[in-house]
């Protein structure tokens, strides 16, 4: 088993009934059981600022399949709540469905790199993780608390609670 930490963004069509909507997909995964959930946050746009502002949440997962087969599950959900892939990166979207880190493993191939590339300088990601696991270590060593400490929180705040099974 390996306790798998997911990254849920959206910014379109009622952020907050996508992210809730997403939180059920989750919890209905094959060999998946849903461990923790964050608060939902408000957070504004990473990139283009022309664009709604985001929720965000973090759920952390038990799971004993593989994290490639997670990824596809997870692009599925992405799929059926409508995503369409823009050429122009961190663009408006649907629902954003990110692997943050898998157990401990360490995964850079085509389709993954894992710890997530960007996590450690989003706030948006970061200050949720810190709920559900405040004292985690990422696999290189480095402490959340530690990154937490030097991040910007750009405007993010807890929107509400809602988001508990
Ligand atoms: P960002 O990756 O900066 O958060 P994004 O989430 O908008 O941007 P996507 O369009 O959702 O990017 O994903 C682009 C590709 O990233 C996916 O096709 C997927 O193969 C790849 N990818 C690599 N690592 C991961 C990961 N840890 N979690 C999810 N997708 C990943
Ligand atoms: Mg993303
Ligand atoms: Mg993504």
């Amino acid at each position: 088993m390996n306790t798998v930490y997911i990254g849920l963004g959206s910014n379109l069509s009622n952020p907050a009934k996508q992210i809730k909507a997403a939180v059920v997909e989750l919890a209905t995964l094959e060999d998946c059981q849903i461990d923790k959930v964050s608060a939902l946050y408000y957070s504004r746009p990473m990139g283009p600022k022309d664009q709604p502002d985001y929720m965000n949440a973090v759920v952390s997962l038990k799971t004993k399949v593989s994290a490639i087969k997670l990824l596809d599950a997870l692009q599925s959900i992405e799929n059926n709540a409508g995503r369409v892939r823009k050429d122009n990166r961190w663009s408006a979207r649907i629902l954003d469905l990110d692997i943050l880190l898998f157990g401990n493993q360490v995964i850079n191939t085509a389709r993954l790199t894992i710890p997530h590339y960007g996590m450690k300088s989003r706030e948006f990601v970061l200050i949720p993780l810190h709920e559900l696991a405040g004292d985690l270590v990422l696999p290189d060593g480095e402490k959340l608390i530690e990154l937490i400490h030097n991040i910007d929180q750009n405007g993010l705040k807890i929107f509400d609670y809602s988001l508990q099974l």
